[in-house]
């Protein structure tokens, strides 16, 4: 049961007028603002909510900005013509401004008052999420009590029912209610607390980390459709290695990548290199605007889960591709019981690692036929995080990224022409630093994907 406002360890409101905290109108965006006053302007009652506020109250800058309003869905569509409304379940109105979204969610009740008999009917469809409500039931719904604050476009205050000031102030995170409960009603909390944390260099509140290894198997429970948004959020907004050590810290990421835990558990120095280094540069990447593939990162996540069966395979007398192929499939099919993968993107991931045998034949076709493949950028950013496997992997890596920079005649003549291992041996050109002896190869044949 969620607390009512003033009681028990919830504080009464407190409003922070504009002289006494930073918010500025200039740091919220155009299209929020003008959402904002269009409905104070028709008469409604218009906040900005959630992580936007939380965010700048801490003087970050907000990726989304959304707005909660007493306007009904259907009376916010009157105001906007670029309005959609969207959610069965949870209904909310999108005003759309070019690649901007702004989304206005009606204050939600929490039903309870209404009793059974009272579950509202909107356009037909009995919708048990859309009972509208106040302000104050709209705020004990919400998650944590720093995203409970409601910036007032009436006259610039911050409106805070839950204490959530005083969580930015010590920098926690706070379930409002019960944790037990809150979790109960929706286990990805669960791993909100984690990612926010990570985000915004915040603790978890004790009693908000207390239920994560009896209740983290209610993760089994969640849509996988949900949880592979959550994990994009988590690993692809740029706080991913942040997200990634606070997940693995509070003991969840068993309970989303079971594979990658396990692997992690068991594994080398290495494998943690390769997944701390991969999500580190997918945060440098998204810091310089660049575009960032899930299939990468799904595939350095879940690489030391298949690198290991595949060795085993190999172990029990499978050929190589075979092997990784047999890997990959179950490692993958174990995943998307969890976190659903899209197949776009399992396909790539496989690709990824199918490819990286295939970095060790450094004869002049192949070389060639490799670079033209259309996942070969992918694959050799992936070798690359592999240096720390082995001193021949690192030079495996570098051999690669000499070979790429040199004119093609350059490279064609400085590689041998004959096939296997001879040609490796036989012809390492001047002009190109000398590929790992595949001496290793042979030695410890599972240490590596097999050759094709
Ligand atoms: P981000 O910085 O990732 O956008 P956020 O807190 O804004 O973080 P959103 O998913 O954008 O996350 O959600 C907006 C707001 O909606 C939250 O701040 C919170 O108030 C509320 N909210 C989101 N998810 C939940 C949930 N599972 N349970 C309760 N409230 C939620
Ligand atoms: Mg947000």
């Amino acid at each position: 049961m969620n607390p009512t406002p003033g009681t028990d360890s919830t504080p009464a409101l407190r409003i922070i007028p504009r002289d006494q905290h930073i918010i500025s109108r200039a740091n919220i965006s155009k299209a929020a603002l003008r959402v904002l006053y269009r409905l104070h302007d028709a008469g409604y009652a218009a906040y900005l909510v959630g992580g936007a506020v939380r965010d700048l109250l801490l003087g970050l800058r907000p990726k989304d900005f959304d707005v909660a309003t007493d306007a009904t869905p259907d009376e916010v569509k009157k105001l906007f013509r670029n309005c959609r409304l969207i959610g069965r379940r949870f209904r909310l109105a999108h005003v759309v401004f070019g690649p901007e979204i702004i989304e206005v969610a009606t204050f939600r009740g929490t039903g309870e008052e209404g009793g059974e008999g009272d579950r509202h009917i909107i356009d037909g469809r009995i919708v048990r999420d859309n009972i509208w409500g106040t302000i104050e039931e709209d705020a004990l719904r919400r998650d944590f009590r720093v995203n409970a604050l409601y910036y007032d476009i009436s006259d610039f205050s911050v409106r805070d029912y839950v204490g959530g000031m005083q969580d930015l102030h010590d920098r926690v995170l706070r379930l409002i209610g019960d944790p037990e409960v809150r979790y109960h009603e929706d286990p990805v909390r669960m791993l909100r607390a984690a990612r926010l944390a990570g985000k915004l260099d915040m603790r978890i509140d004790a009693a908000a980390a207390a239920p994560f290894e009896s209740l983290g198997p209610l993760l089994a429970d969640a849509a996988p459709a949900r949880l592979f948004d959550e994990s994009l959020k988590m690993f692809l907004a740029g706080n991913g290695l942040k997200s990634f050590r606070m997940l693995e810290q509070c003991g969840l990421l068993k309970f989303l990548f079971p594979a990658t835990a396990r692997a992690l558990k068991r594994g080398d120095a290495a494998l943690r290199s390769l997944v701390e280094q991969g999500l580190a540069n997918t945060d440098a990447r998204i810091r310089e605007g660049k575009s960032v593939t899930p299939a990468f990162l799904f595939a350095v996540l879940l690489w030391g889960e298949v690198r290991d069966e595949a060795r085993l395979g190999i172990e029990r007398g499978l050929d190589g591709p075979e092997a990784w192929s047999r890997a990959a499939a179950k490692v993958v099919g174990e995943q998307c019981q969890r976190v659903a993968i899209p197949r776009r993107f399992t396909f790539t991931m496989e690709e990824i690692w199918s490819l990286q045998p295939r970095f060790e034949q450094v004869q002049r076709k192949r070389v060639f036929r490799l670079m033209a493949h259309p996942r070969f950028r992918a694959a050799f950013d992936f070798l690359l995080l592999r240096a720390d496997e082995s001193p021949a992997m690192r030079e495996l890596g570098q051999w690669w990224a000499h070979a790429q920079r040199l004119p093609q005649d350059v490279l064609a003549a400085a590689l041998p022409v004959l096939s296997g291992a001879a040609a490796a041996e036989a012809a390492p050109a001047p002009a190109v630093r000398k590929p790992p002896r595949p001496r290793r190869r042979r030695r410890k044949r599972s240490d590596s994907p097999a050759p094709e």
